[in-house]
């Protein structure tokens, strides 16, 4: 699948620092591993895309931009980093809107992506290195089910529908992703996408990796006979064939904790042998809208291509999104949205000023952001650094220090600093 055009990334004088990042299975803040590089040596690193039947909106755009942020800094410390993110084209709720809205769910889902597209463009989002739908990965999850089946993980339904399901005791780890008990993990099963009522199943938790053909929806051929994918083998595949059996850092909104991200990960421990998928699970909370959360259901979601349209400048938006840290929920409204405006006039005012002072007047305000985003992506933080610095700056009368080469000036270094770590322009 096409990704979107790379957003440049000036080079950011000084040395980077380690990041850190909360993983969600450990419960606190670690280090990112970076034994657990990919073959290549890079940090490998995947976040779970969209599934293209509702338009990307402003809780979409957050998990994205903050995996931005920690490959932005994984940049900034000397590392190569692949980034891989899957669209899941093939899926129940994209066939269930296409019929609900009477078209195509090829022409719903092609659509969708676009704008999806056009919203990271827009927004100055990394792009990931491989950009893969589901249905260009038939192959690759036909590979991994015979895997499990191999394994002793996976068996067939005996019934009209030869449907295959993933045995969720075979791995002895089951739940240290979520590190939920039972119960919970059986909820959230049942709410999220599972079919804990489907009969003949070993346990009601077992998770679906092929779906046997039904009338009216869409099938491949594959040793098992005509069918289709599960959600979360998907992942496991795509992520795996691309980053290795084990790989950094595997992220999503705080909604995949469970069932998605605790499948995929069991799923790929079983099919290849090892205790542990990814060194990192990451986790960004939901955004809501003047204290409701964001919802197609509502009808409250706001969408960035409108934002855009509407003439909001994208630095705003971002700036809008670091105002709390990625891990909280945390709530959208014209008030965030004018503020961020108002920090972004501030800031850019700043840099217009510190053309005046030389660049080591900014070497502590860059030590300071690195820090601060190195430490679990502190966006508060960092933020408040830049908006102090930019106060002294205001501070300093025309022609009260010497006049520097703007190329070379403070003011230049602020603006290398938001562009490289931040992805705001200034
Ligand atoms: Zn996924």
């Amino acid at each position: 699948m096409r990704s979107w055009p790379t957003p440049d990334i000036p080079v950011l004088p000084g040395d980077g620092v380690a990041l850190t990042l909360h993983d969600t299975a450990a419960d606190r803040v670690l280090p990112v591993d970076t034994g657990l590089l990919t073959d290549a040596g890079e940090v490998g690193v995947y976040v779970c895309g969209i599934t293209p039947y509702d338009s990307t909106h402003l809780g979409h755009a957050a998990t994205y931009v903050t995996f931005d942020l920690a490959i932005r800094q994984l940049i900034d410390n000397g590392h190569g980093v692949h980034y891989v993110q899957n669209i899941t084209d093939v899926d129940d709720p994209l066939f269930e809107r296409a019929e609900r809205d009477g078209v195509d769910w090829r022409d719903l889902g092609t659509g969708q992506i676009d704008l999806f597209r056009s919203d990271m463009e827009t927004l100055s989002v990394l792009p990931p290195r491989d950009y893969i739908g589901a249905m260009e990965s038939v192959d690759e999850v036909i590979d991994m089910v015979d895997r499990l089946l191999s394994a002793g993980a996976a068996y067939r339904m005996d019934d009209e529908y030869p449907d295959i399901y993933v045995d969720y005791t075979f791995t002895d780890q089951f739940g240290y992703e979520s590190r939920y008990d039972e119960e919970t993990m059986a909820g959230f099963f049942a709410e999220r996408g599972g079919d804990p009522e489907r009969p003949g199943k070993r346990h009601p938790m077992d998770a679906l990796v092929w779906r046997a053909h039904r009338d009216g929806e869409p099938a491949w051929e594959s040793p098992f006979g005509p069918g289709r994918p599960g959600w979360h083998v998907e992942c496991s595949a795509i992520a795996t064939n691309r980053l290795g059996s084990s790989f950094a850092i595997q992220g999503g909104g705080s909604d995949l904790r469970f069932p998605h991200h605790e499948f995929s990960a069991a799923h790929a421990e079983a099919a290849h042998g090892v205790d542990r998928m990814a060194g990192h699970y990451v986790h960004t909370g939901m955004i809501g809208l003047d204290g409701t959360k964001m919802s197609k259901s509502l009808g409250n979601l706001v969408f960035v291509s409108r934002l855009s349209a509407e003439g909001h400048d994208p630095s705003a938006i971002r700036l809008g999104l670091y105002e709390d840290h990625y891990r909280r929920d945390r709530d959208w409204s014209d008030a965030v949205l004018q503020r961020a405006e108002e920090r972004l006039s501030r800031w850019r005012r700043a840099a217009d000023a510190a053309q005046r002072l030389p660049a080591d007047r900014a070497t502590g305000l860059v030590a300071g952001v690195r820090a601060a985003l190195a430490d679990d992506l502190d966006t508060p933080t960092a933020l408040d650094l830049i908006d102090a610095w930019c106060r002294d700056v205001g501070t300093v009368g025309a022609g009260t220090e010497a006049v520097v080469d703007p190329g070379t000036s403070a003011g230049a270094t602020l603006r290398t600093l938001c562009a490289a770590l931040l992805g705001v322009a200034l």
